[in-house]
């Protein structure tokens, strides 16, 4: 395996997207989460010599040289390639160029312009805007692996106020916990990237697969951007792979669904995780009833933005809110052992409780196995979101008024009547009809691992497995198990690894906890300096200057 890469290509980026088919959930305006679905123009190879995969290529789990350059797809050397480009791409290669890796050693193969694009858009579309503020905390910086400056310090002294410090002072009893605002997060993700020539590794197209190179290593097999090479794929030699693709996709619940393709009505029946603008429009023009679906955050903000829109306008809105799992009360296996809950919501300030990310429960993770671990996946998450007061405010008044509604159960059936929505709910007292003129579903991202392309590759030809809950199953060091390739690894991160010895792994904190792993794991096996002491100091002073790693 060579170490040093040999004309990498580094595709121009252009506006054009790569040819690969996208599903239907892809949504347009946006970057892709996924890939098309597996199978999906597998078909018969190509000829041989013709730059495409051929049929030797797509049956062999190991692949030689030989076998690239008799299907004449070139061939690229590069140590170590990150595939998805995304946040978790991105706090993964900052940490290796601190760690002192250069630019030119590392190829970052994404569909996305920048690092920051897939988050920037969901969470625009699911109502947190630039100007509003985020889930995670303070220290949470995706732009500084050192978490200091924290968000707050930085907030009080670029605005010169004590506001947000008191407010990290006193989270979270005597004030909701202190969050970043989107539009700062993104600032200093820009900034970061330009420090560490996030544009220099890139290289747009969207990944194929990756599979084991005969006698160590991997190729990764991209289908570059339209027009910008000779050949409809290139090859990716690289010792190191590092998958981090975000989502494998965004599920629609069966019923909805079927309603979306039997009515093909895209735009009355939407997803928080798709542009649907229109609806807060149409609201501000008529009385609307809007049905929402979901418990989580993303359920509080659709919700937020529809109150804080009827109380700034002077709207109308009704809202009609159904919980699958209804919440009445605190909960938990004891008393010691509770989670806040009210009104059809579970209440935690995270996604999952603090101590995951480097207390007891990271130390208890750690150890656990199959079914025990798979229990207490089950036992600390849940859909839950956090206890803002404005939102309670907000609620109790819509309650007590009456535009705000709550019911449990699960929808069996939705069909139009004189133009409105009428979802059937299974509910305790019984079948319970809700008519609506448009229907917010905030249920999931949350799709298979397989309907991933890569992934599912992956599954089939590199030896990797699924873990207790059913994704990737990865080491403590986020090593992909099973898929090592002669002194070869190959590493993966973020949301796809949910159910591995660490649980937050799909937030920036987690993100930047498994980069620390793989970066120590690359440092054992000499890819790398360990960051200790010292340089942790003296890059962090190039950091504070803006200065290269
Ligand atoms: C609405 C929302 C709000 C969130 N808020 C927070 C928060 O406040 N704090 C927090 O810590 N976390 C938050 N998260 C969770 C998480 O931190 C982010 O989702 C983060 O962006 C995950 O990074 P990632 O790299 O895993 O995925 P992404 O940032 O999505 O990057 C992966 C990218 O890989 C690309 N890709 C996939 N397949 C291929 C392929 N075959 N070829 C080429 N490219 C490919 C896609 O463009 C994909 O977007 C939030 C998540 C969501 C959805």
């Amino acid at each position: 395996m060579t170490d040093q890469p040999t004309g990498v290509a580094r595709a121009a980026a252009t506006p054009t997207q790569p040819e690969t088919a996208q599903p239907e959930t892809v949504q347009r305006g946006r970057p892709a989460t996924g890939d098309a679905p597996a199978g999906a123009g597998a078909g018969p190879g190509a000829a041989a010599g013709s730059g495409d995969l051929t049929d030797d290529l797509l049956r062999s789990d190991q692949w030689t040289d030989e076998m690239l350059q008799a299907a004449g797809i070139p061939v690229m050397d590069v140590p170590l390639v990150s595939i998805g480009g995304g946040i978790g791409s991105f706090v993964t290669v900052d940490y290796l160029r601190i760690a002192g890796v250069a630019a030119d050693r590392i190829a970052v193969l994404t569909n996305l312009d920048f690092a920051w694009q897939t988050y920037e858009y969901l969470t625009r579309v699911s109502q947190i805007p630039k100007p509003e503020r985020i889930r995670s905390d303070s220290a949470s910086r995706p732009d500084n692996i050192w978490g200091f400056p924290s968000y707050a310090l930085a907030e009080a002294m670029s605005e010169r106020t004590f506001a947000p410090l008191w407010q990290v002072l006193i989270e979270p009893i005597g004030a909701d916990y202190y969050t970043p605002k989107a539009g700062r997060v993104f600032a200093g993700l820009e900034r970061e990237s330009k420090r560490i020539g996030w544009s220099q590794m890139l290289v747009k197209g969207q990944v194929r697969m990756v599979r084991k190179r005969q006698g160590g290593g991997y190729f990764v097999i991209l289908t570059p951007m339209v027009g910008s090479t000779p050949t409809k794929r290139l090859a990716y030699r690289a010792e190191f792979v590092h998958l981090a693709v975000g989502y494998p996709g965004l599920r629609f619940l069966p019923e909805l669904q079927e309603f979306r393709t039997a009515h093909q009505d895209f735009h009355h029946v939407v997803s928080a995780y798709e542009e649907h603008e229109h609806v807060y429009e149409a609201a501000r023009t008529k009385h609307l009833v809007v049905m929402l679906r979901g418990g989580g955050i993303v359920a509080s903000r659709v919700l937020a933005r529809l109150m804080d829109d009827r109380a700034k306008h002077g709207l109308s809105t009704e809202i009609v809110h159904l919980f699958r799992t209804y919440i009445t009360s605190s909960h938990g296996p004891n008393a010691w052992n509770r989670r806040k809950g009210a009104h059809g919501f579970a209440y935690q300030g995270f996604n999952y409780p603090k101590s995951v990310w480097g207390g007891q429960l990271k130390a208890r993770m750690r150890r656990l196995e199959g079914e025990d671990r798979a229990a207490a996946y089950k036992l600390m998450g849940g859909t839950n979101t956090p206890y803002r007061r404005r939102w309670q405010a907000q609620m109790t008044e819509g309650r007590e008024a009456g535009w705000y509604r709550t019911m449990a159960g699960t929808v069996e059936q939705m069909r139009l009547d004189q133009g409105k929505i009428v979802s059937v709910v299974n509910t305790q007292a019984g079948m319970v009809e809700v008519a609506a003129d448009f229907v917010i579903d905030c249920t999931g991202l949350e799709a298979d691992i397989a309907e991933h392309r890569v992934l599912a590759d992956l599954l089939e030809h590199s030896g990797a497995g699924r873990n207790p809950v059913g994704r990737l199953d990865v080491e403590r060091t986020f090593e992909l198990r099973g898929a090592g390739s002669g002194p070869g690894v190959m590493y993966a991160s973020g949301a796809t690894t949910l159910g591995g010895y660490f649980p937050g792994v799909d937030t920036f904190l987690g993100l930047q906890v498994a980069a620390q792993e793989i970066a120590d794991d690359l440092a054992r096996r000499g890819f790398c300096r360990r960051i200790g002491t010292f340089r942790s100091i003296q890059q962090w002073l190039r950091w504070a200057r803006n200065k290269q790693p």
